[in-house]
């Protein structure tokens, strides 16, 4: 069963869907996702497939429609994808080659604009669960796509943000803050077409966001260079990482597009960037999204941003 429901006191959707949890929650022995295996009869370099699982799919039966004058529903119709980094087993981001992680953010533009194609798709949102902590059920790297007909309550405030900004200023949000000396001193490491920063509001105590300096407003605007340049920094993000408690450290990673099929534009006030949300807080301790965070979205960080981004800076990479 999978059906959209509308809950009218804060206004957002919800999915609802039966197929989610049928998923696996533990690791299988035989990785279902390696060359020759349950999801792949041969080989492949870099792929995408729709989730056996899905929380959206493109079917779609009539949903029931309730005789109510409070409460509407709607059809799931969207697409959930994975997509597989590489191929082989033993590889994850912080020792994949760049080349390959290139390869990725041009699959991720490919999927983008071919999804953005289909009118009734308002959100296309990719990301990876990296970690049992974050509900990872396959340790193979991969990352995901979810593409929603609605645009997601979070989505929705952000990209009203955005829009809000450049109407009252004239220009972006982002390129803004990337000016500003205070939010600027949270930076722990830049390219030349990207830029690492510990955020001033910072949710999690690990959480990092990617901004690219010039003003891009999604994925597919980016040129080569600012590819590899994120590549490189989505790289060297994990690999920090990584190095705090030499052992995988476990991260939600989230690209951040403007909502499509609007019918309006975004081009000048949404600036594409990539936010990372680190579930630790300690070696052994987690943040978790308790009775405030999910109760009333207002978190509590338990760290200062400032000795975190200071603490990064000088993570010495082990890999
Ligand atoms: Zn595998
Ligand atoms: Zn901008």
């Amino acid at each position: 069963m999978q059906e959209l429901r509308f809950n009218p006191l804060v206004g957002e959707w919800v999915i609802v869907s039966s197929a989610t949890n049928e998923r696996p929650t533990q690791p299988v022995d035989n990785c279902p996702v390696c060359p020759n295996s349950l999801e792949f009869h041969g080989g492949y370099d870099l792929a995408t497939f729709d989730n056996r699982f899905p929380a959206l799919s493109p079917l779609i039966e009539d949903v029931f429609q309730p005789d109510s004058r409070l409460l509407r529903n709607g059809l799931p119709a969207g697409k959930c994808e994975v997509i597989m980094y590489t191929s082989s087993h033993g590889l994850s981001v912080p020792n994949m080659e760049l080349a390959q992680l290139e390869k990725l953010v041009e699959m991720w533009c490919e999927r983008y604009l071919e999804i953005s194609s289909f009118q009734h798709i308002k959100s296309i949102f990719i990301f990876e669960n990296r970690g049992k902590e974050v509900g990872a059920s396959i340790q193979h790297a991969h990352g995901q796509l979810y593409s929603f007909p609605f645009i997601p309550r979070r989505l929705e405030l952000k990209a009203n943000s955005f829009t809000d900004y450049y109407l009252a200023n004239r220009s972006c949000l982002v390129c803004d803050l990337l000016k500003d000396e205070s939010y600027g001193r949270n930076t722990i490491f830049e390219t030349a077409g990207f830029m690492a920063v510990v955020p001033y509001f910072s949710r999690f105590p690990y959480e990092v966001h990617l901004y690219p300096k010039r003003h891009v407003a999604s994925v597919i605007d980016l040129i080569a260079s600012e590819k590899r340049d994120l590549a490189y920094s989505i790289r060297h993000t994990v690999r920090l990482y990584d190095s705090i408690y030499n052992q995988e450290f476990p991260y939600m990673m989230t690209l951040y597009n403007p909502p499509v099929n609007t019918g309006r534009t975004y081009d000048d006030s949404y600036h594409f960037h990539i936010e990372f949300y680190p579930p630790k807080r300690a070696k052994d301790k987690l943040k978790w999204m308790a009775s405030v965070e999910t109760g009333t979205w207002a978190f509590v960080n338990p760290a200062e941003p400032e000795e975190i981004a200071d603490f990064l800076r000088k993570v010495e990479v082990k890999i």
